[in-house]
């Protein structure tokens, strides 16, 4: 994500209202909503009943859409949906399309379009459709935001999240052997009611082993009106706390490895605003890891836009820094 590492918010009903402001011209990033609503019912969450019902956009008005956007000079884009990946939107005679049918359409016939991302997605709906195209379209980036919530199948039970741990580990090999680079995200929820320590180690577990490069954790927060809210046994906001920092610690030195593990590596960069620095020009990789090129690139304006290789030279908590390999920008000196 765009924020910080670990944010403390609990946003599982108000994924719509955290959607970035509308494209300015001349950006190189886009979002389009693909699908709204959501049929899951998870115990926490309100989307279901202040979304409603999940619907998805007819396909091509979504490839009409990306066609503009590409056409106005976007490289990049991330397809939106609360369930993204529960998509079926007719497509002209074709009853339904599924997601990764979409996305390999959108790969294929829009001109200029180099990066599809979506989110959010739910283990359940990783279709073997989706999956493969994880493993045929380059376009498509090698990370995913693949929500877990909980390591422990009791809890994950009473979340109504409709799978197990292993169902979910499993969906991870999967799109492992499709695509061995895969990097992979989650949110996470502690001190879910009646979760006990077993249950939070069993989180803690889940978490060495997928291995995230990035992560979300956040307290139980109930929710008014959601079957959660009102269950007896709430976890006491000390013992919420302390879960919180436990698991906070466990993700950031994850995240943290992640980054150091890129240094030495060349990583395609597209480039699109200012960095901090005078002279200095920022982008992101296909991990959306923010990289900061230096200053001898002459500024953003010769960069914005384009997809570069960069040579990663620092791996830090939030971000990683590097150098433009080959002489491949005119008039900039790598
Ligand atoms: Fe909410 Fe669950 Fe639907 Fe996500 S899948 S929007 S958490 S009900």
């Amino acid at each position: 994500g765009q924020g910080p590492v670990l944010e403390t918010e609990f946003p599982a009903q108000a994924k719509f209202d955290h959607l970035p402001a509308p494209r300015a011209r001349g950006e190189s990033t886009g979002f389009v909503s693909v699908q709204e609503g959501c049929d899951k019912f998870c115990t926490f969450c309100v989307v279901p009943y202040t979304r409603g019902a999940e619907y998805s956009r007819p396909a091509a008005d979504i490839v009409a859409e990306v066609r503009a956007l590409a056409a106005d000079g976007v490289k990049e884009v991330t397809l939106l949906g609360q369930n993204v990946n529960a998509y079926h939107g007719a497509a002209g005679s074709d009853p339904e399309w599924g997601l990764g049918r979409l996305i390999r359409e959108l790969a294929d016939k829009v001109p200029g379009l180099a990066r599809i991302r979506y989110t959010t997605s739910h283990p359940a709906d990783m279709d073997d459709d989706l999956i493969a195209a994880h493993g045929e379209v380059d376009a498509l980036m090698p990370y995913l935001h693949l929500p877990v919530q909980s390591g422990s199948d009791s809890v994950l039970a009473a979340m109504n999240r409709r799978y197990r741990v292993e169902d979910y580990l499993a969906v991870v090999d999967r799109l492992r052997t499709a695509r061995p680079d895969i990097a992979l995200s989650s949110d996470f929820i502690v001190g879910f009611p009646g979760e006990t320590e077993d249950d939070f180690a069993a989180t803690l577990d889940l978490v060495r082993r997928v291995g995230y490069a990035q992560a979300y954790s956040f307290k139980y927060s109930a929710r008014p009106g959601t079957p959660a809210a009102d269950r007896p046994d709430q976890v006491a906001e000390d013992v919420k706390a302390e879960r919180l920092a436990r698991l906070q610690d466990q993700l950031s030195h994850l995240v943290r490895a992640f980054n150091e593990q890129c240094v030495g590596r060349v990583m395609d960069v597209l480039f699109d605003r200012p960095g901090r620095y005078r002279g200095q020009v920022a982008g992101r990789s296909p991990y959306l890891q923010a990289v900061h090129v230096s200053p001898e690139t002459g500024g953003i304006d010769g960069l914005r836009g384009r997809i570069l290789p960069v040579r990663i030279t620092e791996g830090h908590p939030n971000s990683l820094a590097g150098q433009l390999v080959g002489a491949t920008v005119p008039g900039v000196q790598p």
